[in-house]
């Protein structure tokens, strides 16, 4: 392929609006464009890399023998009543109605349509287990989108259901899920953690994330330094505190904190550390008041108290409900004689006493509070987040914190899907039983912008060997000049010759300018053809990632390249299948 035919729009400049180094570097690369927030095509560069991630994918979910279907991507409304998320999903739901005024959605994720289908196909235990995906369009409408490929409306997404007879079944399903994951993920050439996360309310589920590390990233991923322990941080449990002798604590007395709003202005006047304070948060659960403590120098995990409370909207409580709720201002509730049926303690606070809490009055604090004798605290339990200082929760040594991107979600959805849209099947003795599902994702889009957030340097992007829209690109360095043009193109054929894809760059244009570009767009492989290298009989090889130049001999190029291009490939941590 020649780059002068080829199109690719690249730009000098930044796009305004790019806050990360991916979206920054895609469209400066010429491999997407924005149609409008949050959507965006995909040039030919870019669909080359999003079509070489989606391969993979689906040679490892074949592998795994799940089996490629295409859903639909308008769902009727009916279904998604049935299961009950039409009320639940909120906001993200686009809705739209036909020219009959029936109620549809863009499709989100699937569960209900490939729910659907199933349990009009299978009537017997003989027909399970079944596992089976897509790669499709997805749209949600993200409160928020940003971040280029990152955060978008619509999507490109892998998605997989299991279903199986039982829970053996469905574990099995999971495992071999996870598993071909995490070829996948290996097989990318990405840095990546499988970490325990976060499932919802629904009790007694699991799932797994897998994370791709990058200082972007907006997730948290806590990983033990000691054992195999990794989670979300939103799902990482603080280690449960040591059961603690009763401490004696004087009666409560209020004390004078004028404007003492915050825990630092509190322990200020006070001259108290934070840790000696606890702190009120009030929200409002489903509607209903809730007063969550917590140690003044922690933060609130709100997934962790949303599952507990096993809400779906959980919200912070406005100053006019704080004012209601405890007759005082923003700053100054507290848990002594407080009037809000459910308060409930991080558990860390079982673990002292003689506590500073507000006074539920203006300007007003409590010292010497013990919370069992003292106030009604319906529940003590892991609240929130767990911190770099604290110990691994499983093994109490060291822990390390990482920022990382979720590119792949594991789940086990157990019955809930086929209790409430009936999926059932007979099983050996006959009886009807509920289908154990699973459901598996992946954002093939957002990987492509994951490689580029973990691979770049200050003059582009260094794509991954199994990722880059083109493995190799030739340069020749001076098009105009009939020698340098010739190798280049006979290098061009050897390499298409080994199966790789290979653009030439032969643009008229200066080789300074070549460079520049070659390196914006990232291939791993670079090749410099050069007049003064062709009459000393050698090109010279460039390795994008570390910029090691190498010269290889023309005669016999394919040799000498096929032994760098595996040098190459193994700096990524990859194997180099020969034909891949
Ligand atoms: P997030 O927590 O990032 O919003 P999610 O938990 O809602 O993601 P899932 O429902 O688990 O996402 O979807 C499966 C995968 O789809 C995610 O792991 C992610 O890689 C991808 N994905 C989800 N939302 C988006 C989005 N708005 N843009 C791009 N990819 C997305
Ligand atoms: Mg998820």
């Amino acid at each position: 392929m020649r780059l002068s035919r080829y199109y690719v729009p690249t730009l000098k400049e930044n796009p305004a609006e790019a806050d990360v180094v991916s979206h920054r570097l895609l469209v400066r690369a010429g491999m997407i464009r924005k149609l409008t927030s949050g959507i965006y095509t995909f040039l030919p560069l870019g669909l080359r890399a999003l079509d070489k991630t989606a391969r993979i994918v689906r040679e490892e979910m074949n592998r795994a023998g799940a089996m490629e279907v295409l859903m639909p991507m308008v769902q009727p409304a009916d279904l998604w009543q049935e299961s009950g998320r039409w009320s639940e999903y909120g906001r993200e739901l686009l809705r739209l109605q036909d020219r009959h005024s029936r109620d549809y959605c863009l499709g989100p994720t699937h569960e209900e349509v490939i729910t659907d289908l199933i349990r009009h196909e299978i009537r017997s235990y003989r027909q399970l287990p079944v596992n089976l995906y897509q790669v499709q369009t997805k749209f949600r409408d993200e409160i928020r989108p940003r971040f280029g490929l990152m955060r978008c409306r619509e999507f490109i997404m892998k998605d997989a259901y299991s279903f199986d007879r039982d829970q053996d079944g469905l574990d099995l399903s999971y495992r071999s899920m996870f598993d071909a994951y995490t070829r996948i993920f290996q097989r990318l050439g990405l840095t990546f953690r499988a970490v325990e996360a976060d499932s919802g309310p629904i009790g007694g589920s699991v799932s797994s994330e897998f994370m791709v590390l990058a200082e972007t990233g907006e997730d948290v991923v806590v990983s033990c330094t000691a054992c195999g322990f990794a989670a979300n941080l939103e799902k990482a449990e603080v280690r449960s505190p040591a059961e603690q002798p009763g401490i004696s604590c004087p009666q409560p007395e209020i004390v004078d904190t004028p404007g003492a709003h915050t825990v630092k202005d509190l322990a200020a006047q006070l001259d108290i550390s934070p840790d000696q304070v606890v702190k009120t948060m009030l929200f409002a659960a489903d509607g209903e008041p809730v007063a969550a403590l917590i140690p003044g120098d922690r933060e609130l995990n709100d997934v962790k108290l949303k599952n507990f409370l096993r809400a779906t909207e959980l919200e912070l409580a406005t100053a006019e409900q704080i004012r209601e709720w405890t007759g005082a201002p923003v700053g100054f509730a507290g848990p002594v004689g407080l009037q809000i049926k459910t308060v409930v303690a991080d558990r860390l606070l079982t673990q002292g006493t003689d506590w500073v809490t507000g006074a539920n009055q203006a300007d007003a604090h409590y010292l010497h509070v013990d919370l069992d004798r003292d106030a009604r605290v319906a529940h003590y339990t892991d609240l929130v987040n767990i911190r770099p200082d604290d110990p691994c929760p499983e093994c109490g040594k060291e822990l390390q914190f990482n920022k990382g991107i979720e590119v792949g979600h594991v789940f086990k959805l157990g019955t809930k899907y086929s209790r409430s849209l009936q999926a059932t099947f007979l099983d050996e003795q006959g009886t009807e039983q509920y289908m154990h599902m699973g459901c598996y994702g992946i954002g093939v889009s957002r990987i492509v912008a994951a490689c580029i957030e973990q691979n770049h340097d200050q003059d582009g992007i260094i794509f991954p060997p199994p990722v880059s829209p083109f493995e190799a690109m030739v340069l020749a360095l001076n098009a105009k000049n009939e020698k340098v043009m010739a190798t280049a193109e006979d290098i061009t054929a050897q390499l298409e010759g080994l199966g790789l894809d290979v653009l030439l760059d032969d643009r008229e244009e200066r080789p300074g300018f070549k460079f520049k570009d070659a390196d914006l767009l990232g291939f791993p492989l670079q090749i410099l053809v050069g007049a003064k290298g062709i009459d000393k009989g050698v090109v010279e090889v460039k390795d994008r990632r570390t910029g090691e130049r190498q010269e290889l001999p023309l005669d016999d190029f394919t040799a000498g390249f096929r032994a760098w291009r595996q040098e190459v490939w193994a700096g990524w941590g990859l194997e180099q299948k020969t034909d891949d």
